[in-house]
């Protein structure tokens, strides 16, 4: 975690300059000198706290303010209103306005500096709350929560730029038969080296890695049609095989295997998951449950393989993996 970001925004750049003394040498420093450019800088950098000039022409303070607020990915960044108006009417419509603080002007350099680092405390503390609340504990993948809120985001996203949505999910095989022979704490060490292959096998920034319950995890990935999601899911698969976990008591492979369901939305092919017309929520459900009839098939077709709902015949064949490594 480096140092925090400040992003100054002042149509004065002399009120600017004495604001940056001050806290150039405890945070990163991002300015701007109108109300449009702040927006804009803020939307790039994604500060950890905005010292905000109330009074702009064109776009004023409360209006950035407002703005940041109704970002979803930027109203959790405090924001200091820097004002020579600091009457009672003035404050409460800033606080109306989603401020978390006020600075005065002429410039009070002990108060900015306490102000400034009791607003980047409370940031710091929220940031380890939202990123507990996404995580699983165990594998440090995001949890099922953050994944429910991703697939339905990335839903959306797909509907509206038309673009392919593909989700994997992916159940250890024989887990039960793993936790009994060898143990639940070398259990829960399989279980995070899986998680160790999913991270890896995603690799553009978009995609989703998190524990969907227990021994079951799920891929997300935007942007990915059928054909990639199976090349996603084979890269997937024979990167757990190259992990060589020993697993004695499984009838069906000496090593950990995994079973993957696919589901792909490819909105430029005619195909069989007609979903163009249905809502987010009912897309999802649609989405998990595809993949979900994939890894039934994946399973008792024999495991340590990914199948998707039906087979289809323009695709390749599906992904299996050769269980050859030994324990
Ligand atoms: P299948 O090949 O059909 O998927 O069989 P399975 O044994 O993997 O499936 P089943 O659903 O019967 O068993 C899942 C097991 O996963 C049972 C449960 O104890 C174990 N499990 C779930 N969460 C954890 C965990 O956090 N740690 C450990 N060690 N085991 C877990
Ligand atoms: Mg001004
Ligand atoms: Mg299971
Ligand atoms: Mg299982």
């Amino acid at each position: 975690m480096g140092p925090p970001r400040i992003l100054i925004v002042d149509d004065d750049p002399g009120a600017i300059h004495v604001l940056a003394r001050l806290l150039a040498a405890d945070a990163g420093l991002s300015v701007a000198t109108s109300g449009e450019d702040g927006l804009r800088i803020a939307r790039e950098v994604k500060p950890d706290l905005v010292l905000l000039d109330a009074e702009m022409p064109v776009m004023s303070g409360f209006d950035v303010c407002r703005a940041l607020k109704a970002d979803p990915e930027l109203n959790h960044v405090p924001v200091i209103f820097v004002t020579s108006h600091k009457d009672e009417d003035f404050e409460v419509s800033g606080f109306d306005a989603g401020a978390a603080d006020f600075i005065g002007k002429p410039i009070n350099p002990r108060l900015v500096r306490v102000r400034v680092q009791n607003q980047l405390r409370v940031k710091r503390m929220g940031d380890e709350l939202r990123r507990n609340a996404s995580t699983d504990g165990l594998t440090g993948l995001f949890n099922r929560a953050w994944l429910d809120q991703a697939i339905e985001r990335e839903w959306r996203r797909a509907q509206r730029g038309c673009e392919a949505l593909s989700l994997l999910l992916i159940d250890v095989d024989h887990f039960k038969l793993y936790n009994d022979h060898y143990g639940h704490p070398a259990g829960d060490r399989c279980l995070q080296a899986i998680a160790g292959a999913l991270k890896k096998v995603c690799r553009r920034p978009a995609d989703v890695a998190g524990r969907f319950g227990g021994e079951e995890f799920a891929l997300l990935l935007p942007d990915t049609n059928a054909h990639g999601a199976q090349f996603v899911a084979a890269q997937l698969l024979s990167t757990i095989e190259s992990l060589g976990l020993g697993h004695a008591a499984s009838p069906t492979s000496p090593i950990v295997s995994a079973s993957v369901g696919i589901a792909s939305w490819d909105p430029t092919a005619n195909h069989d998951f007609p979903m163009d017309s249905i809502d987010a929520t009912d897309g999802v459900a649609a989405l998990v449950d595809e993949a979900d009839r994939g890894l039934y098939r994946a399973k008792h077709a024999g495991r340590a393989r990914a199948c998707f709902a039906a087979p289809a015949v323009t695709r390749g064949s599906e992904p299996r993996i050769q269980a050859t490594g030994t324990a």
